[in-house]
């Protein structure tokens, strides 16, 4: 599957005594035709007319037998039918040059016979040798004749006249003609039948050319459905070969066709250059759209030109040299025919009843694995079928128990319980979420952070000074906490703003909380970008904001400092390095300390591997040992009973045979359980060394933050803060309290002049080395070779880090 194919284009020759040796020739391989015509000396001296034509093709037929025919051209593609292929074999060419002798054959002469009727017997041949499989065939027969469609086999006692014209209809499956009568036939008798009540219901067009040639498209078509007789296969495949004798190809000039017949050849050429343009398209693979609505011909096979089919061209021609123009418009069209590529791909269908039996098989099945399971592992009879309403808010009530604090812990029951527990978490969590912001609206409005006119009218009103503090609050109680400023102007002292050291107390540190809002608080700053103002004053406000909008234009209030970083405010005397440690490993540290942690459970993990390893092998090797004992002692047993010998073998008895077998596996036991104690040892001595990293690095980290938030003065941090990528806590503090406005210019100087672009290249060269950085780690740690999540975890580390 998936592999492109070229079509296949082979030329048929009508057989003729009057060949034009001159001018057709045909290669020696008979793949190529090349043709020579000769100069027209009617046209006068200045001739430019090309003479010689050469054309690739995939076989010429000449002189071929029907039966020649047949297994050159289609017997393949109608052999892949019936394993899901499906298949277009097309006969075009100029009327009288042998379509229809081609496709049909004489249906007076068994022997003369076309393509048609031998394909219907080679697959109900197939069918019988494939007694797995229950296929069944249908067979429809199609003509379009001045763009309309008829039922080639309506004429049935059956079928009827349809009431209302057929129509091409496309639906996922593919193309289907609605109206068109399809056949069931289960044997060759009955298809043949269909065939030729079809044929005698072909209509005939007389013609200057050839009396009994058709001036119509006709259409074939044999429809396979295959299924396995094993029933539990779902899988069943489908296909179709359409069979097309095609109307003549002759321009209309050559026939001098009148009145009626004109309007046909018209139409004819009409919907063969519509064919042709939708060839050219599906041969170009930078076109997308193919043109295939143009004609009723082209729309009826969309699903059978190109695409996954095989496509098969036989092109009729004469010999006759009087003929040559048609014949070579028609290579013409065979070549381009030879360019398109189409994708065969099997139509593998799923049969869904038996699809919905085989799953319920299958899960009574599991059903019964599950009980089996439950009653060894001594579990009381789990339901697992889905929950009713009542047990669902069983789960909701038990959640919030659970969150109340009033229920230690849920229970485990199975997979579709737990899966509840969850979703009834988010129910709870949403349904709290609503009521805090509802209690909030009753008490409070709320105001959009960047609805500038109305916090200005608030500030008018002096609910709020202008850093967007709240000031007036009736019960006294202060609830800006964790609302960040919106404007601070720079160089300009906050008026009210505690320090964080001020703010800091031991007590909030204990409870573990790392942002300075705390209990009641969190609730009224977890409605992000949202002023609060009592609602005391609500009627006025509203009034005033209204008024706002309509008169005033404020210019927004930007703030323009740089944006804050969110950081525990800082205690007065440093807290002991032991106790910063376990908060540092809580906060900023924590995801290095979570590697660490992982990682040396790993470590742990190998070792107890190890050890467990190690004792096996001391069990095998007291075991061997046992075992050489109990040999040796058979064989000086057998040694003293004297030894029996035949042809030189030694014979010896079962229970010796029986230590010698065991002595031999447990020897490789021992070799193998040996070879994964080397492995374990190796993988051992890596993580230890990535523990040891890690451990390193955790306190490395550590020392930094911790002279970071403790050590070094504020101000200083605030300078080096600004434009440096130096970390505070990584200086010696000695230097970094030096570092005087002087240093800093010049480092900064420094900077920009040893980069040799100028500031702006300091982003591109810092990306630049930090890329470098982690190459030259990730490589490091790969070459390392260690086991897998070791490296996973090992990179995760180094841009956690960074
Ligand atoms: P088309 O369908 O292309 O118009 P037909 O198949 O009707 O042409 O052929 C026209 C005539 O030539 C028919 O009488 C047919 O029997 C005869 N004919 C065509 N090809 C061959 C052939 N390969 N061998 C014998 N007779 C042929
Ligand atoms: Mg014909």
């Amino acid at each position: 599957m998936g592999t492109r194919k070229k079509v296949q284009a082979f030329v048929r020759v009508r057989p003729t005594d009057d060949f034009a040796h001159e001018m057709i020739k045909y290669g020696e391989d008979n793949k190529s035709i090349d043709i020579h015509l000769k100069k027209d000396t009617r046209r006068g001296v200045v001739n430019n007319q090309q003479t010689d034509w050469s054309f690739k093709l995939d076989g010429v037929l000449h002189n071929a037998s029907q039966d020649l025919v047949y297994e050159t051209v289609a017997k393949d593609a109608v052999s892949q039918a019936l394993d899901g292929y499906n298949g277009t074999i097309m006969c075009y060419g100029q009327t009288g040059a042998g379509k229809t002798y081609t496709m049909t054959g004489a249906t007076e002469n068994y022997k003369h016979r076309g393509i048609l009727p031998r394909a219907l017997q080679q697959v109900f041949r197939m069918i019988e040798e494939r007694p797995t499989h229950a296929i069944t065939v249908r067979v429809s027969y199609l003509e379009i004749y001045n763009e309309n469609l008829f039922d080639l086999l309506s004429t049935l006692p059956y079928v009827g006249p349809s009431v209302t014209p057929m129509t091409i209809v496309e639906n996922p499956q593919g193309i289907f003609i609605k109206g068109l009568s399809v056949h069931l036939t289960s044997q060759e008798e009955d298809a043949f039948s269909l065939l030729f009540e079809g044929e005698t219901n072909r209509i005939i067009a007389s013609h200057t050319m050839n009396k009994n040639s058709s001036r119509s498209h006709c259409i074939f078509t044999i429809y396979m459905e295959a299924h396995s007789r094993t029933l539990s296969d779902e899988k069943y495949i489908t296909s179709k070969i359409n069979l097309v004798d095609l109307a003549g190809s002759e321009r209309l000039s050559k026939t001098g066709s009148e009145g009626r017949v004109l309007k046909e050849a018209t139409y004819i050429n009409k919907s063969l250059s519509f064919l042709e343009q939708a060839i050219i398209a599906l041969g170009d693979q930078n076109r997308d759209h193919v043109p295939f609505r143009q004609s009723k011909l082209t729309h009826a096979l969309k699903d059978s030109l190109g695409g996954n089919c095989n496509m098969v061209l036989v092109t009729n021609i004469y010999g006759e040299a009087a003929q040559l123009d048609e014949t070579l418009s028609s290579l013409r069209f065979a070549s381009r025919m030879k360019l398109v590529t189409t994708e065969p791909a099997i139509n593998e269908k799923y049969d869904a009843e038996r699809m919905v039996k085989n799953l319920e098989k299958e899960l009574a099945l599991l059903k019964q694995e599950l009980a089996i399971h439950d009653s060894l592992s001594n579990r009381t009879l789990v339901n697992y079928d889905p929950m009713d309403e009542i047990q669902i808010a069983e789960i909701n009530s038990q959640v919030r128990r659970y969150l109340e604090g009033t229920l230690d812990e849920i229970d485990i029951i199975n997979l579709r319980q737990i899966q509840e527990v969850f979703n009834q978490f988010r129910v709870v969590l949403s349904q709290q979420e609503q009521e805090v912001e509802s209690a909030l609206r009753r008490k409070y409005t709320l105001i959009d952070k960047n609805d500038f006119a109305a916090i200005s009218a608030v500030q008018k009103v002096g609910l709020m000074d202008i850093e967007g503090n709240l000031v007036g609050e009736p019960d006294g109680q202060s609830f800006g906490l964790g609302v960040a400023p919106f404007s601070v102007k720079p160089g300009k002292k906050p008026k009210t703003k505690k320090t964080p050291k001020d703010q800091f107390s031991s007590s909030a540190r204990k409870e573990g909380a790392s942002s300075p809002v705390s209990g009641k608080d969190f609730d009224v700053a977890s409605i992000s970008k949202t002023q609060l103002i009592p609602s005391s004053k609500d009627g006025d406000l509203k009034d005033m904001l209204a008024r706002e909008r309509e008169t005033s234009s404020i210019e927004p209030l930007i703030s323009d400092s740089p944006k804050e970083e969110l950081r525990a405010p800082r205690p007065s005397t440093p807290p002991s390095r032991t106790v910063a440690f376990e908060e540092f490993k809580n906060e900023r540290g924590s995801e290095i300390n979570r590697i660490f942690k992982e990682n040396k459970s790993i470590l742990n993990e190998r070792k107890k591997r190890a050890s467990e390893t190690t004792q096996r092998i001391n069990a095998i090797k007291q075991e061997i040992d046992e075992t050489k004992d109990a040999l040796n002692f058979q064989k000086s047993l057998r040694e003293k009973q004297g030894e029996y010998e035949n042809k030189g073998l030694m014979i010896i008895d079962e229970e010796e045979f029986l230590l010698i077998l065991k002595l031999k596996d447990l020897k490789k036991q021992y070799r193998n359980e040996y070879q994964e104690l080397r492995d374990l040892r190796a993988e051992i001595q890596y993580c230890q060394r990535l523990v040891d990293q890690c451990r390193h690095r955790l306190l490395m980290e550590f020392d930094i933050w911790y002279n970071e938030s403790f050590m070094i003065p504020e101000d200083v941090q605030v300078a080096l803060k600004l434009g440096s990528s130096i970390r505070p806590g990584m200086v010696p503090i000695s230097r970094i309290v030096c570092l005087g406005e002087d240093d800093q210019d010049r480092f900064s100087h420094l900077q920009q002049t040893v980069l040799p672009e100028g500031l702006d290249s300091i982003t591109f060269y810092n990306a630049k080395v930090k890329t470098d950085q982690k190459v030259t780690l990730d490589i490091h740690v790969c070459e390392g070779g260690g086991p897998e999540d070791f490296v996973i975890r090992i990179l995760r580390t180094t841009n956690s880090i960074r």
